[in-house]
């Protein structure tokens, strides 16, 4: 019986995952500079590319900030993994083809779906909205009579708060919107 694992080679992988993460030429991880040079080879895997990044001086090869990097499954097998979900085969029939835990080829997939390329998080601004809020209640902590109160007769506190209200209303307003 032919394994298919026995039918692809390293080279070919590798060549797969430049052209998949790098359409138009390799790229630094770090800053996106194009302005980069190879450095050898990868001591365990000869096909494996090294480069410097002239822009940044970051080192890295074919394979940093993938999902393949430091996985305990050769590349090969995912690059196989890959080419049978573009054929529509199950988790299941995947992990026939492959020798493989069906739970270990559903992480696969999952993260395959997800892209090669490892995403960072992108921070949120919803704290700072949050503090906007927090600030306009501010206003009024301390002195719970001047929010009921709309001018009349106060004393010379109570138009002070008066006057403080005014003005952080149409700051607040700007800054929320
Ligand atoms: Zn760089």
């Amino acid at each position: 019986m032919i394994h298919i694992q026995s039918l692809i080679d390293d080279a070919k992988c590798l060549e797969t995952v430049r052209d998949l993460r790098w359409p138009n030429g390799v790229h630094c991880p770090t800053c996106d500079s194009s302005e980069v040079t190879k450095q050898g080879r990868d001591d365990t895997q000869p096909e494996r590319q090294r480069y410097l990044c002239k822009s940044c001086e970051q080192r890295f090869d074919d394979l940093t900030n993938t999902i393949f990097a430091g996985h305990h499954q050769p590349l090969r097998v995912w690059i196989l993994c890959l080419y049978f979900m573009g054929l529509n085969l199950s988790n299941h029939q995947i992990a026939q083809e492959l020798d493989l835990n069906k739970d270990d080829v559903h992480q696969m997939t999952c993260q395959l779906r997800q892209g090669i390329v490892v995403q960072k998080p992108h921070p949120t601004l919803r704290d700072k909205v949050e503090c906007d809020e927090v600030y306009l209640v501010a206003g009024h902590t301390g002195k719970p009579n001047e929010v009921g109160k709309k001018g009349g007769a106060a004393g010379a506190d109570g138009s002070r708060a008066n006057v403080d209200a005014e003005r952080s209303q149409p700051r607040n307003r700007r800054s929320s919107g």
